[in-house]
């Protein structure tokens, strides 16, 4: 499993250093071009500057978030006693922007500590709040996260009032690259899932999705409760 984790670090940080340079390079050629010839070009030729220079950003964005998918496996901290509430709070510090721009209103319950990657929670808040403002249509995007301890596992709620999704694809949205609806309306890669999913199974919990289209999604994950004799990593 560790090898397997390393090589697909390994991978993924070649393939993205070899992907980056090029990227780089077509980048700067294409925004040398808009501020040379802008104004010499037809409305046609240089809405095909602009689209190709978004193509970029976006291809600069898969680059990233496959990084940060390849590295769940070895870019980790050992597990700790942690504050989950308070490392959802920081969470919603580095999303105030877009929770701004989108009018969000975010609650939360009093949230347990765990035994857990700190890093990697924040990123599962962030993923998964993230997500809950962007897949919403609604003027004020609601979204809570409550917790409640199950016998041997602490279970973690986050519910918004989006558009929702169809019980049929609630498996196949935590595979890499699946996505359910189309960039122009909401952009991303199809790694966030992804990225969550692994981070659960590496702290042995369990993620999923209930939802039904138009009635909003509660996604859910479970860290296992252990005893701090088991902090490992
Ligand atoms: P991304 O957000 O980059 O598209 P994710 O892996 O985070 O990729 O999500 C995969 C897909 O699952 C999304 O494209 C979307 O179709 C669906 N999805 C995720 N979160 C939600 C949500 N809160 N409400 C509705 N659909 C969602």
């Amino acid at each position: 499993m560790q090898r397997s984790n390393l090589d697909l670090e390994r991978f993924a940080a070649v393939a993205s250093h070899d992907l980056k340079e090029p990227l780089v390079t077509i980048g700067g050629f294409l925004a040398l071009l808009k501020r040379r010839c802008e104004g010499d070009l037809d409305s046609e030729a240089n809405r095909h500057i602009r689209f190709a220079l978004e193509s970029v950003e976006r291809m600069e964005r898969l680059i990233v978030d496959l990084l940060e998918y390849s590295r769940v496996g070895t870019h980790s901290r050992p597990f700790q006693v942690i504050d989950s509430s308070a490392i959802l709070e920081i969470t919603l510090k580095n999303l105030a922007g877009t929770l701004h721009s989108k009018g969000a209103l975010v609650t939360h319950d009093p949230l347990p500590e765990i035994i857990a990657d700190s890093t990697q929670i924040g990123q599962l808040f962030q993923n998964l709040v993230g997500n809950a403002v962007k897949f919403c249509r609604k003027e004020t995007p609601r979204v809570h996260v409550s917790a409640l301890r199950k016998g041997r596992e602490h279970a973690f709620y986050v519910k918004d009032n989006g558009i929702g999704i169809a019980p049929e694809c609630a498996d196949e949205i935590f595979m890499a690259f699946r996505r359910l609806h189309d960039g122009d309306e909401f952009p991303g890669t199809g790694l966030g899932l992804a990225t969550c999913a692994r981070i659960v199974k590496r702290h042995c919990g369990r993620i999923w999705v209930e939802s039904n289209p138009g009635e909003g999604s509660t996604f859910c994950f479970t860290i296992p409760v252990k005893g701090t004799e088991s902090i490992r990593h």
